[in-house]
C-alpha cells in the first residue's frame, strides 16, 4: 500500500530543503510533507556565495565575509569596497545541518534518504503516484527539484563550468580581506576563462577555474587550468588539498520556469511544479541561484499556506531579463570582450547600484546606471544583430 502525503518534494538539496524549512515554520498548519532525497547523507559539496544585502536570506549563517572584491585582467584591475553589503560565503555543510535541524522541529515533515524517483510521476484519480527504489507513494502536490538531466550543448545560451580546490599552504600567500571574483586569463575566441579566488586566511583559499562557453565542461577538462592557477597564486609553494567542488551552471537556461513544457508531465497541471537550478533558479547573467531559491521557497511556502498550491520560480522582470540576455548574447558572440566589460562594470558603476542589480533588486535608475557604465558600441551592435535575426525569423514565418 503506498504511503500518502499532501506534498512530496523530489530532491532534498538547496531548493527542497529551503522550501521544507519555510513549511516547518508553519507548525501545525504545515501540510504532511515528504522529501525524497537520493543521497544517503550530506557532504560539504559546495559553497554558496551571495551579497549580504539587507534582505538576504540566511546571511547570519555565513562562515566568511569579504568587504572588498576585485576584478583583474592582464590590462587593468579594479577593487571595490562593498562593506555595506559584503560578499558572503556559506558552506553547504552549515546549510544542510541548519536545514535538517529546522525541519526536525516539525513532525509533519519526513525525509527519506537513499531513495530515488527516476520516472515522471503519473496522475490517477487526482493523486500523483510515485515509484521510488524503496517505496511507492501518492500525493496531491509535487515540487520537483531534480535536475532534468545532464547539461547539454544548446540548452543554455552559455554554460558556466568550474572546478575548484580548497587548499592550505604552509606559507602566508593570500590576502584574506579581498575576494577576487574574476581574474581573467587566456580568453580564447570561443570562451571566457577566469579564476575565482576566495581567501579564507593568509594560508587558506578556495581557488576555482571557471569557463563560460557554449558547451558544458567536465571536471577533468578543467584540471590542468586549475593546477596552473594554483601554482600562480601559491608562488609554486607546496600545499595540501582540503576539499574540492565542481559545477556546471546554466546561463540563460532554455527551460526557465516560464518555459517548462518539456520538463513536467503536463504544463497545465498546477499541482506539479518544477523548480531548482535548471528550472528558473539560476540568474541568467551570473548562474547564481542561492538567494533566488531562498526567495522562491519563502513565496512557495506562503502560497501553499494560502491556496494549498505550490508555485514555481517567479519570472524575472522584463528589464532584467532583456539586459541579461543581451549581455549573454554579446559575450557568447565576442568572449574576448568579457574582461573589458566586467572591469568597466565594476569600475564605472556605483557599487550599491551594481550589487542591487546583481541581487535582482535593481530600481529603474540602477538599470540606467549599469547601462551607462558599459561601453555602448558593442551592445548597440549586438542589439541590432538580435533585432535583425528576429525580423528574419518573423519574415520567414510570414512568407507563404
Ligand atoms: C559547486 C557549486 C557551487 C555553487 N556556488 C554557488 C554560489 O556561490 N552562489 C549561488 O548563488 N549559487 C551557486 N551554485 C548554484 C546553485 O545555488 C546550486 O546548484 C544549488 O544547489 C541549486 O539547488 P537545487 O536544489 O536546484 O539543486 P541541488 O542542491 O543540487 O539539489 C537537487 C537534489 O536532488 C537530488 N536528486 C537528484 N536526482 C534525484 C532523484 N532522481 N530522486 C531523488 N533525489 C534526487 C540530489 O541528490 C540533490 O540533493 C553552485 C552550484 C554548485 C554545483
Amino acid at each position: 500500500m503506498p504511503t500518502d502525503y499532501d506534498l512530496i518534494i523530489l530532491g532534498g538539496g538547496c531548493a527542497g530543503l529551503s522550501l521544507a524549512m519555510h513549511l516547518s515554520h508553519q507548525g501545525a498548519l504545515c501540510p504532511k510533507v515528504l522529501i525524497i532525497e537520493k543521497r544517503a547523507h550530506y557532504v560539504n559539496d559546495r559553497t554558496w556565495c551571495f551579497w549580504g544585502t539587507s534582505n538576504a536570506y540566511l546571511k547570519h549563517l555565513a562562515n566568511h565575509n569579504w568587504q572588498t572584491v576585485a576584478i583583474k585582467s592582464s590590462l587593468s584591475d579594479v577593487t571595490v569596497d562593498c562593506k555595506d553589503t559584503p560578499y558572503q560565503m556559506l558552506a553547504a555543510e552549515i546549510f544542510y545541518q541548519h536545514a535538517l535541524q529546522v525541519i526536525a522541529k516539525n513532525k509533519k515533515i519526513e525525509i527519506h534518504f537513499s531513495e530515488t524517483v527516476a520516472a515522471i510521476p503519473n496522475k490517477v484519480d487526482k493523486r500523483w503516484q510515485l515509484i521510488g527504489n524503496n517505496n511507492h507513494y501518492t500525493t496531491k502536490f509535487i515540487v520537483d527539484t531534480r535536475p532534468a538531466k545532464a547539461p547539454q550543448l544548446g540548452e543554455s545560451i552559455l554554460w558556466q563550468s568550474f572546478y575548484g580546490l580548497e587548499i592550505e599552504c604552509a606559507n602566508a600567500v593570500f590576502n584574506p580581506n579581498t575576494a577576487t571574483l574574476m581574474d581573467f586569463n587566456n580568453n580564447d575566441k570561443t570562451s571566457v576563462c577566469f579564476n575565482y579566488v576566495l581567501p579564507l586566511s593568509i594560508t587558506k583559499a578556495l581557488i576555482e577555474t571557471t569557463v563560460f562557453s557554449t558547451h558544458p565542461i567536465i571536471r577533468e577538462n578543467l584540471a590542468f587550468k586549475l593546477d596552473e592557477a594554483i601554482k600562480q597564486y601559491t608562488n609554486n609553494l607546496p600545499y595540501t588539498i582540503t576539499r574540492s567542488e565542481h559545477g556546471i551552471l546554466p546561463m540563460g537556461n532554455k527551460t526557465q520556469s516560464n518555459d517548462l513544457e518539456n520538463s513536467q508531465p503536463t504544463n497545465q497541471d498546477k499541482s506539479y511544479v518544477k523548480v531548482g537550478l535548471f528550472a528558473g533558479a539560476a540568474r541568467p547573467s551570473t548562474g547564481y541561484a542561492f538567494q533566488r531559491i531562498q526567495r522562491w521557497a519563502d513565496l512557495c511556502a506562503k502560497s501553499i499556506h494560502q491556496t494549498q498550491y505550490p508555485i514555481g520560480h517567479p519570472p524575472d522582470s522584463l528589464m532584467q531579463l532583456s539586459m541579461d540576455k543581451l549581455f549573454l548574447q554579446l559575450i557568447r558572440a565576442q568572449p574576448e570582450l568579457a574582461p573589458k566589460l566586467f572591469i568597466s562594470l565594476f569600475h564605472r558603476s556605483n557599487t550599491s547600484k551594481l550589487i542591487r542589480f546583481l541581487s535582482d533588486q535593481a530600481k529603474l535608475t540602477d538599470y540606467l546606471a549599469i547601462m551607462l557604465a558599459l561601453p555602448a558600441a558593442p551592445f548597440l551592435k549586438q542589439l541590432l544583430i538580435s533585432c535583425y535575426k528576429k525580423l528574419n525569423i518573423y519574415a520567414a514565418e510570414n512568407t507563404y
